[in-house]
C-alpha cells in the first residue's frame, strides 16, 4: 500500500494547515486553571466543528462528511505537528450510538455530540471492576417505564464537566456476569448523581468518582437491548484503543526533539547511555507510527477494529513513559530548581497511560489470546 497523500488529501492537508495556523488558540498550553482549560477545550471543539473538522469520517446523515478515516488521521497529524489543543474524542462514543442506538437516539444525541454542545463521560469502571469490568455492581432495576440506578463509578474522566454519561449497569443478576449488563445514556444533572473529582499525581483532577443514588433513567435511554451492555462496551473500547491517534506520533516527535536539545545543552550527547536511550526512543516512535499506519490502512479498507488495537495501546504507553523517563534522567535537578518547568507534570501525566483504556497487562493478555498462546 502507498501511504503517501493522494492529490485530494494533499490539498486538504494544505488548507487544513493554513486554517490551524490561524485558529489554534495562542497560549492554550499555558492555561493552568482547570475550569479555564475545560472552557478552552469546549470552545476549541466548537471552532473545529464549525470549520467542518469534527467527525469527518461519520456518515453524512449523522452530521459527518462521509470521508475516509484518512482525513481524520491527517487532522490528527497536522494538529500534533502544530501543537494544537487535544482534539475532541467523539469517535468511539459516536460509534456506539450509531451502531446500537435507535433512530430517535441517533437524532437526539449525535448532532450535539459532534458539535461539542453536549460533553460526555464514560461510566464503565468501578472500585472493584476495572480490568474485570464484567464484575461491575452498579444496578439498574426496571420500575415501570424507568430504570432506577444505584452504585458507584470510579475514574470517570471529565465527569465534573460532562453533561451526559454513557453508563454500564447490571440489569440481570441471575445470568452469567457478561450477559447481565446493559448500557444507558444518562444526564449528569439527574437528581441522585454526585460527582467527586480525584486529584492524580500530576496535580490535575482529570477524573472523578461518581455516585448514583436512586437515579431514574427512562427506558428510552437504554442503548441497545437489555443485556447487550458488554458487547457495546467492547465496541467502544475497540475504537478507543484503535490506531491510537496518529497525532500522538507528531507530538511525540516534537517532545523527542526537545529532549535531544536538552541533552545537547547539558553536553550529554557524547554519553553512550544517553545516545542509546535517544536512539531507542526514536525507534519506539517509528514502530508505533508504522503500527498506526497499518491499522489505519485496515480501517480505510473497511475492516472493523479488533484486538490488534491492544498492540498500539501497549506500544504507545511504552513509548510515552520511556520518553518522559528519559527527560527526567537528562534534566536531573533542573526541573526542581526551576531551570526547566512542566516536565515533572508531563512525567506524572504519562504514568496512567498504561492503565486507562485497559492496563498494559490486560493488553498483553488480549495479544496472547490473539496469538493463540496457552492461557
Ligand atoms: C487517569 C485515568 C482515567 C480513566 N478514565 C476512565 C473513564 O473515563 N471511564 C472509565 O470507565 N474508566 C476509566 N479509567 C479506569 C481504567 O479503565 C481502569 O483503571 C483500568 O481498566 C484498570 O482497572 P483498575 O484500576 O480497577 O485496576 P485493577 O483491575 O484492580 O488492576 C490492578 C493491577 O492488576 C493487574 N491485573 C488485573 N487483572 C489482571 C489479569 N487478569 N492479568 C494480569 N494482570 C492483571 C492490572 O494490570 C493492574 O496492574 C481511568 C483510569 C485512569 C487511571
Amino acid at each position: 500500500m502507498d501511504y503517501r497523500d493522494t492529490p485530494e488529501e494533499a490539498a486538504f492537508r494544505a488548507t487544513l494547515r493554513g486554517w490551524l495556523t490561524e485558529n489554534i488558540p495562542a497560549g492554550w498550553d499555558k492555561v493552568e486553571d482547570p475550569e479555564a482549560a475545560a472552557r478552552l477545550r469546549r470552545s476549541w471543539h466548537r471552532t473545529l466543528y464549525q470549520a467542518g473538522y469534527v467527525g469527518m469520517s461519520w456518515p453524512v446523515e449523522y452530521g459527518g462528511r462521509g470521508l475516509s478515516a484518512t482525513y481524520d488521521a491527517i487532522l490528527n497529524e497536522e494538529a500534533g505537528n502544530l501543537n494544537a489543543p487535544p482534539l475532541p474524542s467523539v469517535g468511539y462514543l459516536g460509534r456506539a450510538i450509531f451502531t446500537y442506538g435507535s433512530e430517535e437516539q441517533k437524532q437526539q444525541f449525535l448532532p450535539s455530540l459532534l458539535s461539542g454542545e453536549v460533553q460526555w463521560c464514560q461510566g464503565f469502571s468501578e472500585p472493584e471492576a476495572g480490568s474485570d469490568l464484567a464484575s461491575l455492581r452498579t444496578t439498574a432495576k426496571l420500575d415501570g417505564d424507568h430504570y432506577v440506578v444505584n452504585g458507584q463509578k470510579m475514574w470517570t474522566s471529565g465527569g465534573q464537566y460532562a453533561d451526559w454519561c454513557m453508563l454500564l449497569a447490571r440489569t440481570d443478576p441471575e445470568v452469567p456476569k457478561h450477559k447481565g449488563i446493559s448500557c444507558f445514556l444518562v444526564s449528569m444533572s439527574e437528581p441522585g448523581v454526585t460527582v467527586r473529582p480525584i486529584v492524580i499525581a500530576s496535580g490535575e483532577a482529570e477524573t472523578c468518582e461518581v455516585f448514583w443514588d436512586e437515579v431514574r433513567v427512562p427506558v428510552a435511554q437504554r442503548l441497545g437491548e437489555p443485556g447487550e451492555g458488554w458487547r457495546i462496551a467492547m465496541t467502544t473500547v475497540a475504537y478507543e484503543r484503535g490506531p491510537a491517534d496518529i497525532g500522538f506520533i507528531a507530538t511525540y516527535r516534537r517532545t523527542l526533539a526537545k529532549v535531544e536539545r536538552m541533552a545537547a545543552e547539558r553536553g550529554l550527547l557524547d554519553r553512550p547511555e544517553t545516545r542509546k536511550q535517544l536512539a531507542r526512543a526514536y525507534v519506539r516512535g517509528e514502530v508505533l507510527r508504522l503500527n498506526c499506519v497499518e491499522q489505519l490502512a485496515a480501517r480505510v479498507s473497511g475492516q472493523q477494529p479488533g484486538p490488534e488495537g491492544s498492540v498500539a495501546k501497549l506500544l504507545w504507553a511504552d513509548a510515552e513513559q520511556s520518553l518522559q523517563h528519559l527527560a527526567m534522567d537528562i534534566l536531573g535537578a533542573d526541573e526542581l530548581t526551576g531551570v526547566e518547568s512542566g516536565w515533572l507534570s508531563s512525567y506524572f501525566t504519562s504514568r496512567p497511560v498504561s492503565v486507562y483504556g485497559g492496563s498494559a497487562q490486560i493488553q498483553k493478555n488480549i495479544i496472547a489470546r490473539m496469538l493463540g498462546l496457552p492461557r
